[in-house]
């Protein structure tokens, strides 16, 4: 264990869901984003939701279910062998087939449409590329409080065009109950604002139309598909900008407090990273890092002697590290 092994710089590059992250417990954003601790084990979920965008975005350019049911097995079968497909079920190959099916019939007259896009490269040329899987960095504007510009990582799954040739993204999402609590959310989450906010930069307020979560639910009973409209006024997303430059400026001023703390005295309780009980049961399960919470009252002490729990694993999100060579890159 080195005598600093807190990243810094990586906590302190944002997207939505770090920001997320901190909204619901900064001491979740500092093991997570700061230490890089992560639960050992696999997320099937995140697992089942990576294989599903893949196959997703193979619709979407074109592809047949075929093909696109090829870039799922290969992705799954990394994780899972045949003899557990069943135990996974609703989760399963076989069931993503039938939802792929039910999805492609359900939309038929209503296929989205993926703009192209044309990409610059380095030596002057011209690429042209279905605008799926776009990486990039946005500015959320100027952070006042710490005198730095505030950018924002994306990832967006497709940017598509309505029949007015208004401009609108999609986000492909997967869950397992239908809930109108977390469906009325999606409008107010930073995740989609952030996508909205990319499209307005990019092709400006009047062009674009918002967005589209694109919703499959898996369930023992019979999956569902269903489009959840993300629609704000140009007030609104002002407004959301203001509060991402909060956010923004919050992780900042406690990353500074934690510099300090690093090369301070440390027999005192942390004082930066302060912990939200009311985010220890989100998601309907406790919160990994209970245990260290519930015996540590100086973690960046504790973790500088070296303690580390045995059933995490070190390992940072930064969703740059997803890309593919055929994703698009963006810097706005
Ligand atoms: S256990 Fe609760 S207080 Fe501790 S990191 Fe998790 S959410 Fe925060």
């Amino acid at each position: 264990m080195t005598s600093n092994p807190f990243n810094i710089t990586e906590a302190q590059r944002l997207d939505s869901s770090k920001m997320d992250d901190f909204l619901r417990c900064p001491r979740y954003y500092f093991y997570r984003h700061v230490c890089g601790f992560r639960h050992a084990g696999q997320n099937k979920d995140l697992i089942f939701g990576t294989c599903w965008h893949l196959a997703k975005e193979a619709l979407l350019q074109g592809k047949t279910i075929d093909e696109a049911m090829d870039l799922f097995l290969a992705e799954w079968r990394k994780h899972y062998t045949e003899d557990t497909d069943l135990e996974m079920f609703p989760k399963n190959p076989g069931n993503a087939r039938t939802a792929l099916e039910q999805y492609e019939r359900q939309f038929q007259h209503d296929k989205h449409r993926a703009v192209t896009l044309r990409i610059p490269g380095v030596d002057g040329s011209i690429t042209s590329k279905i605008a799926t899987e776009i990486y990039g960095t946005v500015s959320i504007g100027h952070d006042l409080w710490n005198d730095t510009n505030a950018n924002l990582m994306f990832k967006i799954d497709s940017i598509c065009e309505d029949h007015s040739g208004k401009k609108y993204f999609v986000d492909h999402k997967t869950g397992s109950m239908n809930s109108s609590a977390y469906q009325m959310a999606y409008p107010l989450s930073i995740q989609m604002l952030t996508y909205y906010h990319v499209l307005c930069c990019i092709y400006g307020y009047e062009n674009t139309s918002g967005g589209i979560v694109d919703l499959t639910l898996f369930k023992k009973g019979g999956n569902e598909n269903l489009r959840l409209t993300i629609q704000r006024t140009k007030d609104m997303l002002n407004e959301w900008l203001y509060t991402a430059r909060h956010i923004h400026q919050q992780v900042t001023v406690n990353l500074t407090m934690l510099r300090n703390e690093v090369s301070g005295q440390q027999n005192t309780p942390m004082d930066c990273f302060h912990k939200n009980s009311r985010g220890c049961t989100a998601y309907n399960r406790f919160c990994s890092y209970g245990p260290l919470c519930m015996s540590w009252s100086n973690p960046v002490a504790e973790i500088q002697k070296g303690k580390i729990p045995t059933d995490f694993v070190i390992e940072y999100w930064n969703p740059m590290e997803q890309k593919k060579d055929s994703s698009i890159t963006l810097s706005i």
